[in-house]
């Protein structure tokens, strides 16, 4: 395996989940799907954290389930440290999943309120039968309380007695209870005011350095994005439809969507933020049950060109972003060949 491959810790090869649509009296008769992913494809190297943006419904979300294998996936690959852990049976998952864990958006409503501190974090513990004695159970909860910022002794309390932020430091405790490599961090300080999102966005990067954690970093909001990750793909109706490094998506967007994307992110410059609204992007986002034909973005695209409508573009290298679009020649299907590629160059 070339070193290359080694720093590679998941990856996604064309991943669909499409789930089917039915109709009639018992719900029997199939009458189309939900492409809710299509052709996802990217990797994600050791130690970095690979930011997974978009819109709300364009499948980021069940990207993240479907890795997981909370949901099954319709197609494709998921390789995780070298195993396609694609159709693996649930007891072969079992040990794999202490290694990739999640941190969800509501720290309210994912915390048990009748569970002690103690108990939510410890849980993981339990399930996977390595809580050892009663003794090195509570010293192991107390550590991983002491690893975000909270004090052992908050470990007796209820999750209503504590602040937003502090509830989002028991939910990553709890997901680094198993020593993960990965963790899933899912919209994970959307509910959280901006100045606790700054917090907590520092914790996981220090926690990140410390432990040599991955993250795949899944937000709607550009700027928690760009404060946390080295890489970013944009998602749009269950499509990537670009890849570049932050800096590189930042500030040189070559997706007509990210740009888009960038251009309405509201600005504090009142005269800057009169002029953003010609930026904002046209129309509604479209059903993933009848996506538009060729490129899905083609009926808000201000750039669309003739063959937009009918052929769908392909992920290829663009500089050295890779961008799914027909305004750069490589990306059409008759120069790329079939499938929508991985993310070999960025
Ligand atoms: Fe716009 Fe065409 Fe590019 Fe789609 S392929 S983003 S419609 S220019």
């Amino acid at each position: 395996m070339s070193s290359a491959a080694n720093r590679v810790l998941l990856r996604v090869e064309d991943l669909k989940v499409h789930f089917p649509v039915t109709e009639g009296v018992l719900m029997r008769r199939r009458t189309g799907s939900i492409k809710a992913v299509d052709g996802v494809s990217f990797d994600l190297r050791r130690g970095e954290t690979f930011g997974l943006v978009g819109e709300s419904g364009c499948g980021k979300s069940t990207t993240a389930l479907a890795i997981l294998r909370m949901l099954e996936p319709t197609a494709g690959r998921i390789v995780f440290d070298g195993e396609d852990i694609s159709e693996a049976s649930q007891s072969r998952l079992r040990p794999l999943r202490r290694r990739m864990q999640m941190v969800f958006q509501d720290p309210f409503g994912s915390l048990n309120p009748r569970m002690r501190v103690r108990e939510i974090v410890g849980e993981p513990l339990k399930v996977h039968r390595v809580a050892g004695s009663r003794r090195r159970f509570r010293e192991r909860v107390a550590e991983l309380l002491d690893l975000v910022g909270l004090l052992p002794s908050m470990a007796n309390r209820y999750p209503h007695q504590f602040s937003g932020g502090q509830r989002q430091r028991i939910g990553i405790a709890r997901a680094l209870a198993l020593e993960p490599d990965l963790l899933i961090c899912d919209e994970a300080v959307s509910a959280l005011d901006v100045s606790i999102q700054a917090q907590v966005l520092n914790l996981l990067m220090d926690l990140q350095a410390k432990l040599g954690l991955t993250y795949l970093f899944i937000a709607h909001d550009l700027s928690v994005v760009r404060h946390i990750s080295d890489r970013v793909g944009v998602m749009y109706l269950g499509r990537i439809v670009e890849i570049a490094t932050r800096d590189e998506l930042f500030e040189r967007p070559r997706h007509p969507y990210t740009e888009a994307l960038l251009a309405s992110v509201p600005t504090p410059d009142p005269v800057v933020e009169a002029a953003r609204a010609h930026h904002l992007i046209a129309g509604e986002v479209p059903s993933v049950r009848n996506p538009p034909s060729g490129c899905r973005f083609h009926p808000r695209c201000s750039k669309a060109l003739d063959r937009c409508d009918r052929v769908e573009p392909l992920l290829e290298a663009v500089g050295p972003a890779r961008v799914a679009c027909h305004l750069y020649p490589d990306s059409s299907p008759a120069a790329a060949g079939a499938g929508q590629a991985g993310d070999q160059v960025v």
